[in-house]
């Protein structure tokens, strides 16, 4: 089973870098109720970082925020999750999109605070690097409920949307829903993050990027349970009258992928649209609001 998470595997140049400055990555996830959030974090981290809802446990009702350091080969990560309730439960949702928002603005602030202290030591990094956008598996257009949030997301995180429990739809529906989401998403002027392919990089890295660049977005099913196959493999995955669908296994689903560009492919790319874009963005716009 694989349950190492990569980041042993960062070229050597990114991971120095990312030790020196102590590696850190926040991801927020958002999406309606009951499409696999909190299980898809503890499957990206392989472990129960956010209780999945269980019968005697309400169901994430506030904002969550999960700090989980995790040593791989001797590298240290800081790894910080912003699990978000979900929302469609509310009568008027922008009750639970406001604080989805604040949250985000706030971690800006946090960083702009400190930018002004006089004496500037080690910045603590605490803002969304990547904001993964689940999307039911419907096969039909985007809700308006989705397209409205987005909206409101985009041009504060990278977006990165996903089809959520994606065994629930053959191989084929998913491919159709692929193209049917980046269509919905082009129209409605929706910017979601583009993971670059940088030509000049080596073959490798190139078949990689491009990988991670075309699965867009991302078809996942989460799932800490570990099962047997007929063939007497242990895989993480989930069991259905005909088979299972492996979480790990490229073939059955995108789950390694986003990974995959979370903690290697694009981290440096995430960490850097959120700084040099995102947040002068927002605080250009706050800076000039406040009058300074
Ligand atoms: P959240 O409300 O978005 O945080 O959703 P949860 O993680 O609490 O999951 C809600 C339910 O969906 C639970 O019963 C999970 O076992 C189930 N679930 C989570 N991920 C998947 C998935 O990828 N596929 C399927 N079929 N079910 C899933
Ligand atoms: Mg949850």
């Amino acid at each position: 089973i694989t349950s190492h998470v990569g980041f042993s595997s960062l070229p050597n140049q990114v991971r120095r870098k990312s030790v020196k400055e102590g590696f850190q990555l926040t991801v927020m996830v958002v999406g309606e109720s009951g499409l696999g959030k909190s299980t898809l974090i503890n499957t990206l981290f392989n472990s129960p970082v956010c209780a999945p809802r269980a019968a005697e446990r309400p169901r994430t009702v506030a904002i969550e925020n999960i700090e989980a350091d995790i040593e791989e080969n001797g590298v240290r990560l800081r790894l910080n999750v912003v699990d978000t309730p979900g929302f469609g439960d509310f009568v008027n949702n922008e009750d639970s999109w406001n604080p989805i928002i604040q949250n985000i603005e706030q971690r800006f602030e946090a960083y702009l605070s400190q930018e002004n202290q006089i004496r500037r030591t080690r910045m603590h990094d605490t803002r969304v690097h990547a904001c993964i956008y689940f999307i039911q598996p419907t096969g039909q257009s985007l809700k308006e409920i989705d397209i409205e949030l987005m909206r409101r997301l985009h041009d504060r995180v990278n977006l990165i949307p996903v089809i959520a429990k994606a065994d629930t739809m053959s191989q084929d529906d998913v491919a159709d829903f692929k193209e049917r989401i980046l269509s919905d998403l082009e129209f409605n002027g929706i910017q979601i993050f583009q993971a670059p392919v940088y030509e000049d990089d080596d073959e490798e890295s190139i078949a990689e990027a491009d990988a991670v660049s075309r699965a867009i977005p991302f078809a996942v099913v989460g799932s800490t349970r570990v099962v047997r196959t007929a063939s007497g493999r242990l895989v993480r995955g989930r069991a259905y009258p005909w088979g299972f669908v492996e979480v790990d296994n490229p073939e059955h689903c995108d789950f390694v992928l986003l990974r995959q560009m979370l903690v290697r492919t694009n981290l440096e790319e995430l960490r850097a649209y959120t700084n040099q874009f995102l947040y002068e963005r927002w605080r250009s716009v706050t800076l000039l609001a406040r009058g300074v």
